[in-house]
């Protein structure tokens, strides 16, 4: 027969005790590791939902961002709460690169908002991105990647369509608007003649035209190429045939050195954000090229005065007949590189002139998609 086993009560204690034990060195090692599996390779530690709390965000956005990529989550905690469009950084696809950059961007542009940035930022590279703005006539597959980099300084919602919004990146980007001034600067392309593109990208070096031909005084003297001076004479005949205008050439054709003189001048009196807008660096000036001039209502008249002019208005309007266009328009100095500049115009001869004003284009991206 066999004895039947009885369990004494201290040694069921002693099992209870070593279970308990083993449960607990378990659920802590698992803690453990589940910690360790938050930690990136750059070693961030995980945020929790109340350390996010206590930087002020809601319950659900704490909870939320708690459940973030730890080097992410250290982004988020860098910068202020009203300030982060958390959602987005919650949103699938996006990454921490892109929130960095979101967060610069804001910092520079306040007005802007996170959302739209970080959207169209989180389809760059993507077939969606592409087809975007290869929605735009103007289009060069060339700038593919600055379009979408580029599309993170425009705020939508300012636009009244997606379609004028487009054209606002493109332009700026084919215009060179995106890259800094007067780095990794081209040498223009000489052989281009009367489409030479001068401008904050472009150099014409020390080069120097040679048919320039004196400009008759009682149109203001100066020298100009002899290729402009019939066209220039029929527009200031043009005008003048009308009722009260006038117009004066002022500041054709300035040598290197004239220019060096002049901004340097500038730069000296105003500062380099002024001068920056208003003179072109040495090698940079259109005037250099015998291809631009600035006019007046009147001789002795201040440039800034010619803004608003009956004069201004009407070149606007029929500068192109005589081969001419207005090369700095208003609210373009972001592609441009230079604020508005109704009395400077730019000869590139009656055919593009004419091409050039129907289709509302700026000469540098005219140059970039025809020319260049
Ligand atoms: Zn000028």
């Amino acid at each position: 027969m066999k004895k039947k086993r009885h369990i004494r009560p201290e040694r069921l204690l002693v099992v209870i005790s070593a279970v308990l034990f083993v449960v607990c060195v378990a659920y802590g090692s698992f803690l453990f590791v589940d910690m360790k599996l938050h930690q990136t390779s750059n070693g961030y530690e995980t945020v929790s939902a109340s350390s996010f709390m206590t930087l002020g965000y809601n319950e659900d956005e704490a909870r939320a961002l708690s459940e973030l990529d730890p080097e992410l989550q250290h982004t988020i905690t860098q910068y202020p709460v009203n300030e982060v469009n958390y959602e987005l950084a919650v949103s699938e696809g996006m990454n921490k690169d892109n929130f960095v950059r979101c967060q610069d961007l804001l910092a520079k542009f306040s007005s802007a908002d996170a959302h739209d940035l970080l959207t169209m930022l989180d389809k760059r590279g993507t077939e969606e991105a592409d087809n975007f703005f290869q929605s735009d006539m103007y289009y060069i597959a060339a700038n593919k990647d600055r379009y979408e980099k580029a599309s993170a300084l425009f705020y939508e919602e300012e636009y009244s369509s997606q379609a004028a919004y487009i054209r606002d990146i493109v332009e700026y980007v084919n215009c060179e608007g995106d890259l800094p001034d007067l780095e990794d600067v081209k040498d223009t392309d000489l052989s281009k003649d009367l489409l030479i593109l001068v401008n904050k990208h472009t150099s014409y070096g020390q080069n120097q035209p040679e048919d320039l031909v004196e400009i008759k005084s009682s149109y203001g003297g100066g020298q100009i190429r002899d290729d402009v001076i019939d066209d220039l004479y029929a527009l200031i005949d043009a005008i003048r045939s009308e009722d009260g205008l006038d117009l004066y050439v002022t500041s054709p054709y300035r040598s290197y050195d004239t220019q060096y003189d002049l901004y340097y001048s500038y730069l000296a009196s105003y500062g380099s954000e002024w001068t920056t807008l208003h003179s072109a660096f040495p090698g940079h000036s259109e005037h250099q090229t015998g291809l631009a001039l600035d006019v007046v209502s009147y001789p002795g008249q201040a440039l800034s005065d010619f803004v608003g002019t009956a004069e201004a208005e009407w070149l606007a309007e029929h500068a192109h007949e005589y081969g001419f266009i207005i090369r700095y328009p208003q609210g373009e100095e972001y592609d441009t590189g230079y604020t508005y500049e109704p009395w400077h115009l730019r000869y590139v001869g009656k055919n593009t002139a004419e091409e050039i004003y129907r289709k509302g284009l700026l000469f540098d991206e005219y140059y970039a998609f025809f020319i260049d």
